[in-house]
């Protein structure tokens, strides 16, 4: 839908100052980003991260979002790489607690911060935080660079290579290359991310355990159709469902206020309950200032009731209270480039194989109404043209805005499939500068050496 506007101005032209020049530029530094980042330093190339907030890590920091692997069971097999490195990294330096229905960890989204900083200077990459990427720059049809805005105005970085990860494909759309949006009405809901203290954990786990959920209980009762294969719905699924319905009930909650629920993350000792993900709003487009301001408002006023019910209807959390929000909405779905090759749901149910792939992840699909965990062995191979945007030379897109249909994107979009689509966008930069050929001319046996050089698993 086109934006209202009250007419247009003309910005006048303006001398940029280029305050810094690279070989490989990442634009956003979520799962995606900050995989794409490390992989190209390690592979031995000049590289800059750049980002809008304070801290990289992209959601897991700046949204909440601690579940990194929440669909690892014995018999998943996966990618292993800088996606596996988060979460131990982040284990290792206390900033990490084992997740409650899986084997991996639950990341601690504020000590993720500091993993971050780490894993970054460590790799001697460039960090340059407090910048949004405004305008890329282009000759004819290639990116030579982006423009940022922040507190010292407009600047223009130059880079060889360019990664867009900015979740939402800002660079590639902005270059002109061919984007998709999700009508509106369809997007998968976002949400406002809280965390608590002052919760009883013993209290609290007792009370899961009396209650034990599973994820059959995901469905709700047919207002909320989720298609399973059978196998996930046994399992434990740390879900809240019961709390809400009774407020609702009790008059507590308005309501029309039937959305509320979902999942929690971790309890710990000190009484912190994290990654609360109960808030669901529909019809945000994250990619509109205005729906955004929306749903920050409306989702925070969602989550209050949500604390208000937790407090009266869940043990251990009667003296509860709001830790923090997010420092951001949570947004899951916008821009997706139309890319080389576009990955189906056919692709991610059925185990695709392709010569140029370039990593692997487990047939696990969360979102659009379905839930398959991968606790079978069972995965896909993700195609390096996934990451190749049309149009616009010398620039991949790793991340949520890789191709794909809506189930794929199910897929994909979770955040250790966006590590590594990052870390395979890393590489093949890294390789087409130290050959000198286009992005769309990378040798893929050489992309697949490094990457097995780091510990990536592509077959
Ligand atoms: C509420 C919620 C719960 C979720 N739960 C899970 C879960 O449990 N497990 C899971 O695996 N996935 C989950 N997801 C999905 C997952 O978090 C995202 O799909 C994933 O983080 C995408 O990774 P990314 O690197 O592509 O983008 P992001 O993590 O969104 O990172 C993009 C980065 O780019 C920066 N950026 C954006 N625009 C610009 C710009 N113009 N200039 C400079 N920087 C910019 C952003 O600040 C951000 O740091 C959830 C998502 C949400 C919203």
């Amino acid at each position: 839908m086109a934006r209202r506007t009250l007419g247009t101005i003309r910005e006048p032209a303006r001398d940029v100052d280029v305050v810094h020049e690279t070989d490989v530029l990442v634009v956003g530094s979520g799962p995606a980003g900050l995989a794409a980042a490390l992989a190209g330093a390690r592979a031995g190339v000049e590289v800059t991260l750049v980002e809008r907030f304070g801290c990289f890590g992209g959601n897991i920091t700046a949204v909440g979002v601690e579940g990194m692997a929440w669909y690892r069971h014995e018999d998943t097999v996966d990618a292993g790489g800088i996606a596996r490195e988060l979460e131990e990294r982040a284990h290792a330096m206390g900033a990490a607690v084992p997740e409650s229905q899986s084997l991996s960890y639950e990341l601690d989204a504020e000590g993720f911060k500091v993993v971050a900083d780490v894993l970054v200077e460590e790799a001697g990459i460039r960090p340059m935080l407090h910048r949004t990427f405004v305008a890329p720059i282009l000759e004819a049809d290639a990116i030579t660079g982006i423009v940022t805005e922040s507190k010292a105005g407009r600047e223009a970085i130059l880079a060889r290579r360019v990664i867009d990860a900015t979740g939402d494909a800002d660079v590639a759309h902005r270059a002109g290359a061919p984007t998709y949006l999700t009508p509106r009405e369809e997007m998968l809901a976002a949400s406002v991310m809280f965390h608590l203290a002052g919760v009883d954990k013993a209290a609290f786990l007792a009370g899961v355990a009396a209650d034990r959920h599973t994820y059959a209980d995901w469905r709700g009762e047919g207002e909320w159709d989720i298609e399973t294969t059978g196998k996930e719905d046994d399992l434990f699924s740390p879900f809240l469902s019961e709390p809400f319905k009774r407020a609702v009930a009790d008059g507590v909650v308005p309501a029309d206020l039937t959305t509320i629920g979902g999942t929690w993350g971790a309890v710990h000792d000190t009484g912190e309950l994290t990654y609360l993900n109960l808030v669901h709003l529909a019809g945000i487009d994250g990619t509109d200032p205005d729906d955004l301001t929306r749903g920050e408002i409306e989702g925070r006023r969602q989550a209050m009731h949500a604390i208000e019910t937790l407090r009266r209807y869940t043990p251990g959390c009667e003296n509860a209270r709001l830790r923090n929000f997010g420092m951001t909405l949570g947004i899951r779905d916008t821009r997706k480039i139309d890319a080389a090759y576009n990955l189906t749901a056919d692709d991610v149910r059925n185990e695709a194989r392709f010569d140029d792939s370039v990593g692997i992840y487990p047939e696990f699909i969360d979102g659009y109404g379905i839930l398959i965990l991968p606790t079978t062995g069972r995965y896909y191979q993700l195609p390096y043209r996934n990451l190749l945007p049309k149009g616009v030379r010398r620039l991949l897109v790793a991340g949520r805005s890789t191709g794909g249909d809506r189930v794929a994107h199910a897929s994909t979009r979770n955040m250790s499939c966006c590590a590594v689509l990052g870390q395979a966008a890393g590489i093949a930069a890294a390789q087409s500068l130290k050959v000198g050929c286009e992005l769309d001319a990378v040798r893929i046996a050489a992309v697949q050496q490094e990457l097995e050089r780091q510990g990536v698993r592509y077959v």
